[in-house]
């Protein structure tokens, strides 16, 4: 009794505190975000839904490439399905019951033929998932995929694709345990099994197994289980795989306007309105009182929530680094790197705040410490990398923050750029002649 007692208090103990650590830290992530600027998204409900429902739920954008997005899909599947049994196995860690679900309702034959085709849909679901983890982690680890082995992924960006991976062995290892124990145990005291396909077809191996064995191989599969997923929770807010959450809210906030459409900035457009039309020229001393507008992005404050979402949501698969014109040619510019960086930026402004009872105090750093001047000249805005990301991440509307802010703030432009420049405020045109020569061509 006191065991079963002690049994209970340590898993709802260590529920209670994943659930509490994991909510902290989902909080902290959301105020994070709440940091950027707020972005517009509440336009064309039904386009959303379906961006979200195909490219997040359905992977639509993975299937571009067809063996990775099946071994995807395999570990995707394992993960959503699996999640159908972890309620059981929450039930009987709550109450310490045994199979509660399946011993509550077993004498109801429909019950039955759900629960245990469920199950072993979920088994089938994890070997194949067994199967992708290990591609996956050759692929990474044996076959050395350039786009896995640029500098941005060196030290723990790798380390964290790996240790997922071997996390996830690690959970189907331990859940095959607890089900073919299990089934091996129910086997010697009923005369047949729950019926589970696969740990159904293994069990009978481990039948001449003393029950003491059986029964300790069950509770060691079924803990390890359970810590597995706690310890996951807790990982989870750490690391790139975030975005199996936060794919969702991201390609449902997904910008839905062409992808070469840029955003214009707000001030820019009203002087030039002003400009091209002298009959809201009264408009401009008013203007002129108005709060100084910053241009472009120097910190993370300056960015659109959506990409500061774009930022913890990014898987660092690298395909949009793969695309990039920019890097393919040896530039510097990596468009994953941006996101990467975007992200650590952030988690730094969010430790600062927390260090300051709430406030952000000046660390004289900004988002450009992180992200250099090189980086930002060398994109083309192809917008390649924005075709390429699986969960609709925008890299360039980053980029092109980060050098409205450099060119319109600090005129830090090349010098083949400035003569442009100079030329479309003095003549509208990127040439050196003046309007009224503009058609002088015809005079040759
Ligand atoms: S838009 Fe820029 S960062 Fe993106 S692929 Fe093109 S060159 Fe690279
Ligand atoms: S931005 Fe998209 S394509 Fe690029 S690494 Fe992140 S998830 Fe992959």
């Amino acid at each position: 009794m006191v065991f079963k007692i002690l049994q209970i208090a340590t898993f709802n103990i260590l529920m209670i505190g994943t659930f509490y650590l994991a909510f902290k830290k989902a909080k902290k992530i959301y105020q994070n975000i709440k940091l950027g600027r707020e972005s517009k998204s509440d336009d064309n409900t039904g386009e959303r839904i379906k961006n979200m429902l195909l490219i997040a739920f359905g992977q639509q954008k993975m299937f571009q490439n067809m063996i990775p997005a099946l071994l995807h899909l395999c570990l995707y599947i394992a993960f959503v399905i699996t999640q159908i049994e972890l309620i059981e196995i929450f039930m009987d860690g709550a109450f310490r019951s045994h199979r509660i679900l399946y011993h509550t309702f077993h004498e109801n034959s429909i019950f039955n033929f759900i629960y245990t085709t469920t199950i072993s849909f979920i088994e089938i679901g994890s070997v194949l998932a067994f199967i992708a983890t290990i591609a996956f982690l050759s692929r990474r680890n044996l076959l050395k995929l350039p786009r896995f082995t640029k500098p941005e992924m060196i030290g723990w960006p790798t380390k964290d694709a790996n240790l997922i991976l071997i996390f996830e062995i690690y959970l189907i290892t331990c859940i095959f345990s607890m089900n073919i124990a299990d089934q091996a145990m129910y086997m010697n005291e009923n005369g047949h099994g729950y019926g589970f396909l696969v740990s159904g077809f293994l069990a009978p191996m481990f039948q001449n197994l003393p029950n003491t064995v059986l029964e300790i191989w069950k509770r060691l599969g079924w803990w390890g289980h359970i810590i597995g997923v706690f310890g996951f929770m807790l990982y989870l807010p750490h690391s790139k795989h975030l975005h199996i959450l936060l794919a969702f809210p991201n390609t449902y906030l997904a910008k839905l306007t062409p992808k070469g459409q840029l955003s214009n900035l707000e001030a820019v457009t009203k002087e030039i309105k002003i400009m091209m039309n002298p009959d809201t020229a009264f408009v401009a001393p008013a203007e002129a009182d108005a709060a100084p507008v910053k241009f472009g992005a120097k910190d993370v404050f300056d960015l659109s929530q959506k990409s500061l979402l774009d930022a913890y949501t990014c898987t660092e698969c690298g395909r949009c680094t793969s695309a990039c014109p920019a890097n393919q040619t040896g530039k510097k510019l990596s468009p994953r790197k941006i996101m990467m960086d975007t992200r650590d930026r952030l988690e730094e402004v969010g430790r600062n705040i927390d260090a300051n009872a709430g406030k952000f105090v000046d660390d004289s750093r900004s988002l450009l410490d992180y992200i250099s001047v090189e980086e930002l000249r060398a994109c083309t805005t192809c917008n390649a990398c924005v075709q390429e990301c699986p969960v609709l991440i925008n890299p360039l509307d980053i980029i092109m923050e980060l050098r409205r802010h450099l060119i319109l703030e600090e005129s830090n432009s090349p010098d083949e750029w400035n003569g442009m420049f100079a030329n479309i405020e003095n003549n509208s045109a990127p040439w050196q002649f003046s309007q009224q020569d503009r058609l002088k061509w015809e005079e040759n």
